[in-house]
């Protein structure tokens, strides 16, 4: 019945197989959403090629969630870390929890934490205070981390340059904000993941010009499923969800902008990944 379902859901449009292998580096598995039919969802993601994805773990249940996910089945990893939506609930148990945590051999980046201004969940000051902790822990553990930031770019270097030395490898995911704010990132050395927000007509395509300024060893691609459904895709989807599966269509659209092929671009942004989260190389 799974292996009918995963044949049947994506339309002819949709299934195209990328020559080399993919990695999704920020997948949000554990959402409800794909409580249902996620056995479904891995193999049609297996079948496109994406055959590595980074269950993305935003709070202690969902990380605890995503490891579980990753002893599951093989080719899944996880991050564990607190969003900032979730900064005000930081305290030493949960730091304690989180460290714990960093020491499985499942988990492969600390995050996803950072700073988002736009909605401000919990406040500046507590998400900093959150921020900062994790900073602190990805020191300890040695682990690179999964950022996140929306509106809060100016800040967010500010913080990184005191600790950029300390910390090793970062990722600012889900890349959303102008040159500026890139090139700042790229200054201090982070790497950017580039989401299907890229194929928004209404607020992504200021993203496209820069793609190319993004060196190939420091980009990565992701689809942060279930959310970020692409807007241009060829075909319609039964529901709004989106899936691993669909990474080929952006690494299609970012291909197109960095002037490579999609065979490429796939390449690169795989052993990009597979060097910034230590994964095994044999696939
Ligand atoms: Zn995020």
């Amino acid at each position: 019945m799974a292996i009918a379902d995963a044949d049947d859901f994506l339309p002819e449009a949709l299934q195209f197989r990328p020559s080399a292998p993919l990695v999704d580096i920020g997948a949000n598995l554990t959402h409800e959403s794909f409580g249902r039919d996620l056995e479904a969802v891995i193999q049609r993601a297996r079948a496109a090629q994406v055959t590595t994805m980074i269950v993305t773990g935003t709070d202690l249940t969902h990380a605890e969630q995503a490891v579980a996910l990753a002893k599951q089945y093989p080719g899944l990893y996880a991050t564990a870390g607190v969003h900032p939506h979730d900064a005000s609930r930081w305290d030493k148990n949960l730091e304690r929890d989180m460290a714990a945590l960093h020491a499985m051999p499942e988990v492969v980046a600390v995050g996803e934490c950072g700073l988002d201004f736009n909605r401000n969940f919990s406040t500046p000051q507590e998400q900093e205070r959150a921020f900062e902790a994790q900073l602190a822990l990805a020191v300890e553990s040695g682990l690179p981390l999964f950022l996140h930031e929306r509106d809060a770019g100016q800040r967010m270097r500010e913080i990184l340059h005191v600790w950029r030395d300390d910390i090793s490898h970062a990722v600012v995911h889900c890349f959303t904000a102008d040159r500026d704010t890139l090139f700042g990132y790229l200054d201090l050395d982070l790497h950017i993941g580039l989401t299907g927000w890229i194929c928004d007509e209404r607020r992504g395509h200021h993203l496209r010009p820069l793609v190319s300024d993004i060196p190939l060893e420091l980009l990565m691609v992701e689809t942060d499923c279930p959310y970020l459904l692409p807007r241009n895709l060829p075909a319609k989807l039964k529901g709004r969800r989106h899936e691993p599966a669909l990474l080929p269509w952006i690494v299609r659209e970012i291909a197109q902008w960095q002037g490579i092929s999609e065979a490429e671009l796939g390449a690169a942004t795989t052993q990009t990944a597979q060097r910034f989260f230590r994964l095994p190389t044999e696939s």
